[in-house]
């Protein structure tokens, strides 16, 4: 087909991270215990679903979230998709769901790039946010894996998550709420898994605070992850983030951040963290695809609070961030091979 290669009447200057409606979508269908074949490309439009589908009655669905970004040089880049495929694949196994292949899962992404491209943003404007679902769309009355299933891409471009460069964020510990419990869904982008943490986000937020942190189910001390985002600090230059149990979600960008320290030199634990270890540690921040990086300022948690760098952006945190977005745009040679070009 012909790419449309016009430009859209939007403002590149003013886009934020919010949803806005792209020209083209991917969609395939399987049935249970059938195996998915690639599907087409159609124009963005609404759904047709049954009242009784899987997704909305039972929440057997999962997402997932990626980035695909313009060069200075024009080229445009992915950052390991290959992942994305691979953890939706863990995710529909565990959700009763046939995991789309990567082979699949890989060439709709492309599709959806390429077909939308006019709405990722110019080099340092912003991204195209890629949105990968994948949900039971069957009817099902009973509590059981819906007969069939949908897997859907649409993307949408966002601007910076920082406009006006990086603040470091305040946060509170949550002594009430769970995101996850041992042998539940929280390793799983499922998503029945982010409606429960609106409330609590949104109470934090009338606090004053950008998110909460969420600690274990269990012990009620060690840290798991921010809001949607996975948590790491730096005490005496070494890089400590939570070490997955099936409850922390396995962030790609939290892989990438442990992978890059250790090539920059650095010693990364991948553990428990107590809360009042990371009360004392001298540099925090929490990552993930929409923000990359965001240096934490203060911590609140039962009445103590903690304030990191001195409110401004630690040195190793923001030596990474240099390193990692670097990566991403194409600004320096991708030693990994992490950013596979359209
Ligand atoms: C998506 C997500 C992350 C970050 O994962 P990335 O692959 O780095 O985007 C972290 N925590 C939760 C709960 C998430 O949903």
């Amino acid at each position: 087909m012909m790419l449309d290669d016009s430009k859209p009447s939007i403002d590149w200057d003013s886009l934020t991270f919010s949803f806005t409606e792209t020209d083209r979508m991917y969609m395939s269908t399987c049935k249970k215990g059938e195996e998915w074949k690639s599907g087409v490309m159609q124009d963005y439009q609404e759904l047709r679903i049954s009242p009784a589908a899987g997704v909305i009655n039972y929440g057997q669905g999962l997402f997932e979230g990626m980035k695909a970004r313009r060069t200075e040089d024009g080229r445009v880049l992915l950052f390991r998709p290959e992942f994305n495929a691979r953890r939706s694949a863990e995710g529909c196994r565990r959700l009763g769901m046939p995991p789309v292949s990567e082979e699949i899962f890989l060439s709709a992404v492309k599709k959806v790039v390429e077909e939308n491209i006019r709405w990722l943003p110019p080099n340092g404007k912003g991204e195209l946010y890629i949105r990968p679902l994948i949900f039971g769309s069957g009817a099902v009355l009973g509590v059981s894996p819906a007969p069939e299933y949908t897997f859907l891409i649409y993307a949408v471009p966002v601007g910076p998550y920082f406009k006006g460069g990086m603040n470091p964020i305040s946060l509170k510990v949550s002594d009430e709420y769970h995101r996850a419990a041992p042998g539940g869904s929280g390793g799983v982008k499922a998503i029945g898994n982010y409606a429960p943490g609106m409330m609590p986000s949104q109470n934090a937020k009338s606090e004053g605070y950008a998110e909460i942190i969420y600690l274990d189910a269990v012990n009620h001390k060690y840290v798991e992850e921010v809001g949607a985002a996975n948590f790491f600090c730096i005490k005496d230059n070494v890089i400590y983030t939570p070490e997955l149990t099936g409850t922390i979600l396995p962030g790609i960008t939290r892989l990438s951040i442990i992978e890059l320290g250790r090539s920059m030199g650095y010693e990364v634990h991948e553990e428990k963290i107590d809360i009042d270890f990371a009360m004392t540690a001298d540099e925090a921040f929490c990552a993930g695809t929409a923000a990359v990086i965001s240096p934490i300022g203060s911590i609140e948690h039962g009445g103590k609070i903690t304030n990191y760098s001195n409110g401004g952006i630690g040195k190793i945190t923001q030596e990474l961030f240099v390193a990692l977005t670097d990566i991403m745009n194409g600004r320096v040679e991708d030693k990994f091979g992490w950013t596979p070009e359209l």
